[in-house]
C-alpha cells in the first residue's frame, strides 16, 4: 500500500476572523429563534424550505460567501462558508431553498460557467433568491451514475433533451435544474466519457415535475421528466463531454460539509440537556460518547474545507466525512430513542418529541442521499489503495 492520500489533510484552522463570524451568525440565529423567525428542526437543511429566510441570510451576506464581491458575494474563503454552514445546520435553520445553489452551484459556476451564466445566476444566488435542484439520479441509475440514459442531441442553436431524473430535491420550487446527460452514445469501454451537464430552467416547455412523497407524506423530492426539451447552447454547463469530471468535483462540495454530521444536532442538544437534568451516568456517558465523535468529525470536515480553499481535489476525504458523518447522525437518533423517555410525535407540544419524530423520519435518507455508504466505502478503499 502506498501513501494514504485520503488522510492527507491539514488540521482544523483557528483564526480570529472565523471566530468573529461565528459569533455574528450565532447571535443572529439565537435572536431569530427568539423572534419566531424560524423554529429549529432536525434536518432543516433538507426539510426546511423558507425563501424569506434565505433572502434574509442573503441580505446579511451569508449566502454566496465564497463568491467574488463583483457578483454580490462576500469574497471570503470556504472556511468562512464552513463556519456559517455549521452554525445554520446546528441551529436547525430552514435553509434548503438556497442550499444546493450556495453549496455547489455557485462554486461550479465560478469553475465552469460562462461569463453569461455567471452574470445571470450568481448575483441571485448571493441574494438568496435563485435556487437550483440537482438532477443526477435516474430510475435505473443512482450509485452507478455513469449509466445515466437521459440524452441530449445537438440541434441548431442548442440541445434537445429527453429522459427522466429521480429524487430531485426541491425541483418543484427551484428555478433551474442542473442535469447530467449523455451527449454521445455510450461506449462500454469508456463509460465516463460522453457525459455533459445542462442548466435547464424548470419552466421550460416539456419539463414535467411530479412529486414523490416520503413516508411521512412530505414533499421534498420529485421525478422530473424531459420530453424533447429545448436547451439553448448558452445553457451547456462546462465543456461538452466533461460532465463526469465536473460532477465528481461538485461531489467534493456536496459530501464534506456540516450537513453530513449535524442533521440531528438539535436532537443531540435536547439529549444533552436531558442527560444533564437526569444526571444518570448511563445517559451522560452516552451523550459524552456522541460529543467526542462529533469533535472528530468536525476536525475532518474542516480539513476538507481547507483542501477546497486550496483548490485541491477533495473527493476522497469528502467521501470519508460523509460515510462516518451520516452514520453518526443515525446513531444520535438511535441513542436518543433509547435514552429519552418520550414517544416521537411531530405534532407534540414537547420539543423533544417533535425533534425525535423529525429525526426518525429523515434518518433513512442520511446514508443514501449524496451517494450511499457502500459506494463511499468503495471510493475510500480505492483511495487508500486497499481495493
Ligand atoms: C433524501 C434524498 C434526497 C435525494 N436528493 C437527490 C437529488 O436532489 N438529486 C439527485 O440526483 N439524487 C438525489 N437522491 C438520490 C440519491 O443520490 C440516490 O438514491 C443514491 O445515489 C442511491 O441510488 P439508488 O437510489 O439508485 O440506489 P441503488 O444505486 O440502486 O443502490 C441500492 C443499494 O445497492 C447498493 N449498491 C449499489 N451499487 C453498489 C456497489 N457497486 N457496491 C456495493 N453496494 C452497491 C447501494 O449502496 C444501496 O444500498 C436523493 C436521495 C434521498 C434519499
Amino acid at each position: 500500500m502506498g501513501e494514504m492520500p485520503v488522510l492527507d489533510a491539514p488540521a482544523a484552522p483557528v483564526s480570529a476572523d472565523l471566530d468573529v463570524l461565528r459569533g455574528q451568525i450565532r447571535s443572529f440565529l439565537r435572536e431569530a429563534v427568539v423572534d419566531g423567525v424560524f423554529v429549529p428542526r432536525c434536518d432543516g437543511w433538507h426539510a426546511g424550505w423558507d425563501e424569506s429566510f434565505s433572502r434574509l441570510l442573503g441580505k446579511h451576506g451569508w449566502v454566496g460567501i465564497t463568491l467574488p464581491v463583483a457578483y454580490g458575494g462576500a469574497g471570503l474563503t470556504p472556511l468562512h462558508r464552513h463556519v456559517v454552514s455549521e452554525e445554520l445546520v446546528a441551529a436547525g435553520a430552514p435553509v434548503n431553498a438556497h442550499w444546493a445553489a450556495d453549496r455547489q452551484m455557485g462554486p461550479a459556476l465560478l469553475e465552469h460557467g460562462t461569463a453569461e451564466q455567471r452574470d445571470r445566476f450568481l448575483p441571485g444566488i448571493a441574494r438568496g433568491e435563485v435556487y437550483f435542484a440537482i438532477g443526477m439520479s435516474e430510475p435505473d441509475s443512482g450509485s452507478d451514475l455513469a449509466s445515466v440514459r437521459s440524452r441530449a442531441t445537438k440541434i441548431e442553436g442548442g440541445w434537445r433533451l429527453s429522459g427522466t431524473k429521480l429524487w430531485v430535491t426541491g425541483a418543484h420550487r427551484a428555478q433551474a435544474v442542473l442535469v447530467l446527460v449523455r451527449t454521445r452514445p455510450l461506449d462500454e469501454t469508456a463509460r465516463h466519457a460522453g457525459l455533459s451537464q445542462l442548466i435547464v430552467m424548470a419552466d421550460s416547455p416539456g419539463v414535467e415535475i411530479r412529486p414523490i412523497h416520503n413516508l411521512a407524506g412530505d414533499h421534498h423530492f420529485n421525478e422530473v421528466s424531459f420530453d424533447d426539451v429545448f436547451v439553448p447552447d448558452s445553457m451547456l454547463f462546462g465543456a461538452e463531454g466533461e460532465g463526469w469530471a465536473q460532477v465528481t468535483s461538485e461531489l467534493g462540495f456536496e459530501r464534506s460539509g456540516p450537513e453530513r454530521y449535524l442533521s440531528t444536532f438539535p436532537l443531540l442538544q435536547h439529549l444533552a440537556r436531558y442527560a444533564r437534568a437526569t444526571g444518570d451516568p448511563r445517559h451522560t456517558s452516552a451523550v459524552g460518547g456522541l460529543i467526542a465523535r462529533l469533535w472528530t468529525l468536525r476536525q475532518m470536515s474542516y480539513a476538507v474545507a481547507v483542501q477546497l480553499a486550496q483548490r485541491r481535489s477533495a473527493e476522497l476525504p469528502a467521501a470519508l466525512v460523509k460515510e462516518l458523518g451520516t452514520r453518526y447522525e443515525g446513531d444520535v437518533v438511535e441513542i436518543a430513542r433509547e435514552v429519552l423517555a418520550i414517544e416521537p410525535d411531530p405534532d407534540s407540544d414537547d420539543q423533544g418529541a417533535v425533534l425525535l419524530a423529525q429525526a426518525i423520519q429523515s434518518a433513512p435518507g442520511f446514508t443514501i442521499r449524496g451517494g450511499t455508504n457502500e459506494i463511499l466505502q468503495g471510493l475510500v478503499a480505492k483511495g487508500v489503495g486497499v481495493r
